[in-house]
């Protein structure tokens, strides 16, 4: 057991599973969080808690939830989602540019890691709602994410606070580190620009550096401090800009990020009482046009998972960094929950035209020609299937739609307006397998770790759904342990 003092910056799901897992080594642990408490938890209380973790069968989703029924297991195929889908999925979408150290231990201990919060008492259910369809009388999963946390992400920091309270973790809010110096073996960790704690060791999980704007146009390029900030306002890089003046190197796919359709009309930044109701997913089974009536991406690529936090950033490429959704009667019953809530932006209409009429700032003549060409290119021989990608594509397009395409044709016709929401960032600090920080020798940094978001390395490009809270659980959980290690 460990009599450590260890500092830990954030307040969201690493910087909670860093503070268990410190704690229950044995050290003294003081977490400080930058936000007010009504605001406290970070990107993670914004989330649906779905987590990505690899599991066997039916027999490990119990593990994970010992309260499911003998009925709902009976009329649910969980199926199985291996290390080897994980890595695929993972190398895949990040273009195989994902460090192998990393994903190898985000992989292997995801299974492992949700067990240990099981056993601290985090309860887990079935992503029935987002990532189930019903076939033949039974709910069958797809896309390898089966499993969120109870209570979405508010329900995971209020269970994470809990443990972490009960093991006798400090915890202070409006707290924001504003730096951190060495001295000698300790490290001072300056708290709101002024008081100074001493500590033997720091584990940063404070965020990427999405919700700055000057940081989004400096790094990710042009136009990205208009993008509106899916989550928490206080993750502005305040760790990575600490970590690098303690000389610690940095890593990954600093011009890429995390981005998805988000509602035209919402806030600047996220609102916790919506939570992600902002983000439209269910673009796979319409189309999505920009302000010249033009389709621009491949809505049926992939599974949603797997394109989704990627299209953000082709938004925020079209004019007027705007798209519109479009949907037809066939679909409207397989549109997620998010198309539902009170503060959406919809439109409705009974001919395609007045549809055009409606939908703000967009071609109507063009939104025409496009229906029309593309109601004509579809491969309608083949079987729609929401389930599977079913090859049901059309030809002959500018751009394609690889799955799902079914005519719009059936009135009354929606449309959603949407722009980009920024996520999180991909590029942050370099670690090794041990959450250390390196130095731009590949040395660890002594006594200083890192978990969450504002690793680097990991995701280039794209990102596979569920892997954010993954990482953030498997990562802090190493950090802590390490931090608390001779
Ligand atoms: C709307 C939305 C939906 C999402 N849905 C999912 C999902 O369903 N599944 C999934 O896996 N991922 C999802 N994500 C991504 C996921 O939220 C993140 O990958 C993950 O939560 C990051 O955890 P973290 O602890 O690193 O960061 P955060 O949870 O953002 O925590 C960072 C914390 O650091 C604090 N902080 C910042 N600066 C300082 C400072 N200087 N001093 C002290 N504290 C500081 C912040 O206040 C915050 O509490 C979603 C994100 C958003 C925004």
């Amino acid at each position: 057991m460990s009599s450590r003092r260890v500092a830990i910056v954030g307040g969201g799901n690493a910087a909670l599973c860093a503070a268990i897992s410190a704690r229950e080594h044995g050290a003294h642990v003081v977490l400080f969080e930058r936000a007010p408490f009504d605001l406290r938890g970070g990107n993670s209380r914004f989330t649906a808690g779905a987590i990505r973790t690899t599991y066997d069968g039916v027999e490990q989703i119990r593990e994970l939830m010992p309260d499911l029924t003998d009925d709902e297991i009976a009329n649910t195929d969980f199926g199985q989602y291996s290390e080897a889908d994980f890595f695929d999925d993972l190398g895949r979408v990040t273009q195989y540019r994902t460090d192998p150290d990393l994903a190898e231990l985000l992989i292997t201990e995801s299974f492992p890691t949700l067990r240990w919060l099981r056993e601290h008492g985090v309860r887990f259910l079935p992503l029935y709602g987002r990532q189930s369809f019903e076939i033949d009388g039974k709910r069958r999963f797809w896309g390898g994410l089966t499993v969120e946390a109870w209570g979405g992400g508010q329900g995971l920091i209020d269970q994470l606070t809990e443990i972490a309270t009960k093991l006798d973790v400090t915890i202070h809010y409006e707290s924001r580190v504003t730096a951190i110096e060495r001295n000698e073996s300790k490290y001072n960790v300056r708290i709101n620009g002024h008081k100074s704690q001493s500590f033997d060791r720091v584990i940063l999980a404070c965020g990427g550096f999405e919700s700055s704007a000057e940081m989004r146009a400096r790094y990710l390029g042009p136009n990205w401090d208009l993008a509106k900030v899916r989550g928490t306002k206080f993750n502005t890089g305040d760790g990575i800009r600490m970590a690098q003046e303690l000389g610690a190197a940095t890593v990954g796919h600093w011009s890429g990020c995390h981005a998805v359709a988000w509602d035209l009309n919402a806030p600047m930044f996220g609102d916790l009482a919506v939570g992600d109701g902002f983000q439209k997913h269910s673009y796979p089974f319409g189309i999505v046009i920009n302000a010249n009536g033009e389709r621009f991406l491949d809505e049926g690529a992939d599974f949603r998972n797997y394109t989704y936090a990627k299209y953000g950033s082709e938004i925020l490429k079209q004019p007027n960094h705007l798209a519109w959704q479009v949907f037809d009667q066939k679909v409207l019953h397989l549109l997620r929950d998010e198309y539902r809530i009170q503060e959406v932006t919809k439109v409705s209409a009974d001919t395609l035209e007045e549809l055009g009429d409606r939908m703000g700032g967009v071609d109507q003549a063009g939104f025409i020609r496009t229906v029309q060409a593309y109601n004509n290119a579809i491969e309608e021989t083949i079987p729609f299937n929401p389930t599977v990608k079913d090859g049901r594509c059309t030809n002959g397009l500018t751009v394609n739609k690889s799955n799902w395409a079914n005519r719009i044709d059936s009135p009354p016709y929606e449309a959603y307006g949407v722009t980009c929401g920024i996520t999180f960032t991909f590029g942050g600090l370099q670690v090794d397998a041990e959450a250390s920080v390196l130095d731009d020798q590949g040395d660890q940094i002594e006594g200083l770790y890192a978990a969450g978001e504002l690793v680097g390395g990991l995701y280039f490009h794209n990102y596979p759904g569920g892997s954010g809270l993954m990482a953030g659980a498997v990562f802090g959980r190493k950090a802590g342990l390490s931090a608390t290690s001779e």
